[in-house]
Parts: structure tokens; sequence; C-alpha cells
């Protein structure tokens, strides 16, 4: 988490200022949420944020949790990621889209660099002429916890 304090910031400031330019209040409630969104550093169901921003604001309602989201995914500034059959909501990657790694067991959900798949991608391209988007792409599996061993590498 420390490691990617600064960059969760940057990318906060970023959300605020661009919410800014395109001329939507900051109200306290939209601040609150994209707030959590930022600070879990990772991915969250509505549940959790709108737990989370309740126990900061008490009077914060779900209703008003779903809009915002909604809001911040259509500027950009939260991607929307299917992890099982649930949504999960992180702050856009400022360095590009990533792909997730999804636990079968636990639903935690890891982050996968586009550029392993790109061999992937050159060889439907190269061997079946199909041009895949891949910007859901998502892998379910085990986690090296669940597994019960240290992750390698
Ligand atoms: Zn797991
Ligand atoms: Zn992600």
């Amino acid at each position: 988490m420390s490691s990617s304090n600064q960059a969760t910031r940057q990318v906060h400031e970023r959300a605020v200022e661009s919410l800014r330019e395109q001329g939507y209040r900051l109200t306290p409630q939209r601040l609150l949420i994209l707030s959590v969104v930022a600070e879990s550093g990772g991915h969250m169901g509505v549940d959790q944020v709108f737990r989370l921003a309740k126990e900061a604001y008490p009077y914060m309602d779900i209703a008003t949790v779903y809009r915002t989201l909604h809001l911040l995914k259509k500027l950009n500034v939260v991607t929307e990621v299917a992890i099982g059959d649930r949504l999960h909501y992180e702050l856009t990657d400022p360095e590009g889209r990533h792909h997730h790694m999804v636990c079968q067991i636990c639903s935690g959900a890891f982050n996968l660099s586009p550029h392993y798949l790109e061999q992937f991608r050159h060889t439907l391209m190269q061997e079946f002429n199909f041009e895949p988007d891949l910007e859901h792409f998502t892998i379910t599996g085990v986690c090296s916890t669940c597994q019960g061993q240290p992750a390698k590498g």
C-alpha cells in the first residue's frame, strides 16, 4: 500500500480536478466516496464502499453511492470491474488498463499487467484474424494464499 500511496494521491487529485473541469460540484459526499475508493488502493464492491463511507458519514445512503460511482465511472475517474458475479470499482489506472486475476475461493482480485497478454493477442490476430477485446478479460483461479503456498516470484 505504501509504495502506491503517492500514485494514489495523484490519481485522487486528478479525479478531483476532472470533476471540477467538467463542471460537477464537489459535494462532500462525492469527495468522500472518491476518497474511499482511492484509499482502498484496490477493488471494492458497492457494499464495501457504502460501509466505509457510512462510517465516515452516517447519513450516507446507498443510492448516493450508486449514483456517485456511476458518475465517476462516466468521467473515467473510476473503472468498473466485474469480479465473479459482482461489480467492483477501482481508481482508473493512470498507467493504462490492467487485467485481473480473481480468486474463486476468497474473491480477491490481483492486477495483471497487459504485457502478459500481448503474445496471446498477437496469436489470436495472426492465426485467427480475430481482434480480441481484452478490456474486460479476467482470469479466474486460486490465489497463492488459498493454495496455502507462498507466491512464486
Ligand atoms: Zn484466494
Ligand atoms: Zn484492477
